[in-house]
């Protein structure tokens, strides 16, 4: 009988099998939500579950979910999985990986013919990139209740195309309702997407949960005038200002240090023109923060260098928070055992956040979550030279079984 184990080139094999839907041609994936690649992704993975014996149940926003029976039909299922979707120019790893592993996964039962307790339920999560319907995590986030599934299906992309419009048109609405199907717990592997792993030499990152999210809308006000006749003592310029207060925040997130990184990633000067003082600059900050008491550290921070620039330069500065998603911490049993498998593997391993969001936040507000990351190279994903070690993938994907084989029980 064939031992318990992941088949590496079997792995490997599907993660570039699966990388021929949306082909860029420049060894990346333009695999959008619910386009006809995706559709096309879709159908291959439902046609490799259902040849291992899964059933394959599409609920109302196409999420699939491909249950391997356990002796015990009616327990919660041990979820695991990712998202099949991609970034215009993504690669072959971000989201792939972990759906191919839990397809890894079932046929490594499969081939050593053991039948498990719990039933086994490997996931692609609709839209977990948001590039085409917005926001990103989609139907995770309706499958954990905190979003609405009408206001999700009625989300547009840049053509006018609705949610439900695009599901319709690739044929996966499914009859199944969102958050119906019992996951008991769920596990996703992915690649680290940041540059610790592979720095430390480190194979597997025991993710104990990620960094909360602030957004903020800011304004400054000063005074318009001319470029040629006002002394630049006298000048209220809102641009300087911003300058300032963009110079301010990389320093404070520096001092916090690994509990922080922001950005200004949007900003617009009103009515600009080559020959005028800026007398009105809106900027965005986005922030990725550890826990609650760092973001008091940086809004108290950043508020003081508000106050000195206002006083300096004579300008106004306003700062909405239009956004704050609590850091999400998972489960630590399941944490724990994710290190355990680790170590029993003979893996290298490391506790860290994840500075990226993930489907597994959303669960782990209903249900135990816990997340295995593996090094990608130059920590670099969202592009099309995105690449993960084919080892580090067979780590991944071993350390993912055992905990399945802990959690489903044999
Ligand atoms: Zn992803």
């Amino acid at each position: 009988m064939t031992k318990l184990s992941i088949n590496s080139d079997r792995l490997w094999n599907s993660i570039h099998e699966s990388a021929q839907f949306g082909d860029s041609g420049n060894g990346g994936i333009c695999r959008l939500a619910l386009d006809e690649h995706d559709k096309a992704v879709r159908d291959w993975f439902r046609a490799s579950c259902e040849q291992e014996g899964c059933d394959v149940f599409i609920d109302e926003l196409g999420s699939m979910f491909a249950v391997r029976k356990g002796r015990n039909a009616s327990e919660p299922y041990v979820g695991i999985g990712s998202h099949l979707d991609t970034q215009p120019t993504g690669g072959r790893f971000d989201g792939i990986l972990g759906v191919c592993a839990g397809l890894e996964v079932i046929r490594a039962f499969n081939d050593a013919r053991i039948e498990t307790d719990r039933s086994i339920c490997v996931v692609n999560w609709t839209n977990e990139e948001g590039s085409r319907f917005q926001p990103g995590m989609m139907a995770s986030g309706v499958f954990a209740g905190s979003r609405s599934l009408d206001e999700t299906l009625a989300s547009l992309d840049r053509s006018g195309v609705s949610v439900a419009e695009a599901l319709e048109r690739i044929n996966y609405r499914g009859r199944v309702a969102v958050g119906s199907i019992p996951l008991g717990c769920f596990l996703e592997l992915h690649i680290e997407q940041g540059p610790y792993l592979e720095a430390e030499g480190v194979v597997i990152g025991v993710v104990e949960g990620a960094y909360g999210l602030s957004w903020y809308n800011g304004r400054i006000t000063g005074t318009s005038a001319h470029a040629g006749a006002t002394p630049m003592t006298l000048r209220r310029d809102a641009f300087a200002g911003l300058c300032d207060l963009a110079l301010g925040l990389e320093r404070i997130a520096c001092r916090i240090g690994t509990s922080a990184v922001a950005t200004i990633g949007e900003v617009t000067i009103a009515s600009q023109s080559r020959n005028t003082i800026p007398g009105d600059v809106s900027f965005t900050i986005d922030a990725r923060i550890k826990d609650a008491e760092t973001t008091s550290i940086l809004e108290a921070a950043l508020s003081s260098v508000i106050t000195d620039i206002k006083h300096r330069r004579g300008v106004e500065i306003s700062l909405e928070n239009v956004l704050s998603k609590p850091a999400a911490r998972f489960d630590t049993e399941l944490v724990d055992l994710a290190a355990a498998s680790a170590e029993l593997k003979g893996y290298s391993s490391r506790r860290m956040l994840s500075g990226g969001g993930h489907d597994a936040c959303h669960l782990s507000s209903i249900i135990p979550t816990a997340m295995i990351f593996v090094p990608c190279r130059d920590g670099i994903s969202h592009n099309e030279v995105e690449f993960a070690e084919k080892d580090h993938c067979l780590a991944g994907a071993s350390v993912l079984l055992q905990m399945v084989t802990t959690l489903a029980g044999t």
